[in-house]
């Protein structure tokens, strides 16, 4: 559990212009942030977590969504979304022990890690949580002796070469081996109620989850030709996309294709997904300050107190590249590099970006930066990951001031 730090709050002039993929914080505002709470900093906007819960629910209306915590296990994020009705996907122990926290009914929660060890389904079933993922015979096999609570769900394998991140890798049955797993865990009292599976993250067109929906409409119906129960969960995973530096499709336009599919499910079959990033990129900016600088080779060399061991360590285990700029304004840009504070020659967040002249103490603003960045974040060389401010707790119509937290 993330321990909580000084509890401030201050009123905020709720900026104007509503950017669709970024925080709504001016410069001043930023400034003024960095000022109070230090540097670095990773700023959560809960406005833009609400706003990517409700747009992707209306791209995907009647499907339950699970928020992944993996990308942003946060508890002002749990809390923000608990507010808004969503449910929750946990991975593990530490996650089930924030959603607790958090105050989170168990029975909005799925644990839906393939692979658990025996405390890691006793820990989420003493909790209430009941609904669990398994993709081999030898997972199944751990809830024989949880039959009378624990359900499951088979997780299917869908290739995605395309994705940036392939999660059907590591995880998942083949097609072929779903209805033999299904009555494995009969032949032992374990209900399985559905299956689901994961295209991969930051997808880059739909086709995969049509593909992945049409195979699962047709698995249903084997199991039904096969005497096996009727099946009434299909989960279809997280894996929707935002623009870091390419715009990607409008999510309503995504998800055009995949409504047509569902709509294909017999009728009492309930749709859940288990969204991550798309709900948590957008709500954060990273703040960083010039803590030195160095001519090498004739470029600029800018040394932030944040890095790739830190807030940016989704450049090397997310495969992404955000958005940044300097918190200045000037008419002249330079070819610069951006590094981090370790003493690790690795540690570069861009080795050519164009940047105004830079001073120690200038701010530098990554934008896109909520999911897979502070979540991954190491303390090595003993410089400690950002401090999370969180801004816009309630939601606007509550009042004009807002709240701000910092978590460590
Ligand atoms: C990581 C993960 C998610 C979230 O995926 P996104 O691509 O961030 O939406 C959802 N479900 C499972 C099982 C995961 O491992």
């Amino acid at each position: 559990m993330l321990p909580r730090a000084a509890v401030q709050s201050l009123s905020l002039f709720s900026s104007d212009k509503v950017n669709e993929s970024s925080i709504t914080l001016s410069d001043e505002e930023i400034r003024s942030l960095a000022a109070r709470f230090g540097s670095p900093l990773l700023v959560v906007d809960c406005e833009q977590v609400r706003r990517q819960y409700h747009a992707l629910k209306a791209a995907l209306p009647g499907v339950d969504l699970h928020y992944a915590l993996k990308p942003l296990p946060h508890v002002a994020v749990v809390a923000c979304l608990r507010d808004e009705g969503a449910f929750f996907d946990l991975a593990t122990t530490g996650e089930v022990e924030l959603v607790k926290a958090a105050g989170i009914a168990p029975d909005r929660c799925i644990h839906t890690h393939p692979i658990k060890r025996d405390s890691d389904i006793r820990d989420a079933l003493r909790y209430g949580v009941n609904t669990f993922v398994v993709d081999n015979p030898e997972e199944v096999k751990k809830f024989a002796r949880y039959r009378k609570r624990a359900e499951l769900l088979v997780r299917v394998s869908f290739r995605s070469p395309n994705a940036v991140c392939d999660l059907s890798k590591k995880f998942g049955c083949e097609q072929g081996a779903v209805l033999s797993l299904i009555e494995q865990a009969r032949a032992l009292g374990v209900r399985v109620r559905g299956l689901s599976f994961h295209v991969g993250s930051q997808a880059t067109e739909p086709s995969k989850y049509v593909e992945a929906i049409n195979a699962c409409v047709g698995l249903y119906g084997e199991a039904l030709l096969a005497g096996l129960p009727a099946l009434d969960v299909l989960d279809i995973g997280g894996g929707f996309p935002v623009s870091y530096n390419e715009a990607v499709m409008p999510i309503d336009e995504f998800c055009t294709p995949i409504r047509a599919a569902l709509a294909h499910l017999p009728k009492h079959v309930r749709v859940i997904a288990e969204p991550g990033r798309f709900i948590a990129a957008p709500a954060a900016i990273s703040v960083s300050t010039v803590m030195g600088k160095a001519k090498r080779n004739g470029s600029m060399w800018y040394y932030l107190d944040d890095g790739v061991y830190g807030s940016y360590s989704g450049q090397m285990f997310d495969h992404a590249k955000y958005p940044v700029r300097a918190l200045k304004e000037s008419t002249e840009l330079f070819p610069s590099v951006l590094a981090g504070p370790t003493c690790d020659s690795i540690d570069v967040i861009d080795d050519n970006i164009m940047l105004p002249e830079l001073e120690v103490g200038d701010l530098v603003v990554g934008r896109m930066m909520g999911a897979y960045t502070w979540a991954s974040a190491t303390d090595f060389n003993f410089f400690r990951r950002a401090k999370v401010v969180v801004v816009n707790e309630a939601p606007a119509d509550s009042g004009r001031v807002v709240k701000l937290k910092t978590h460590r």
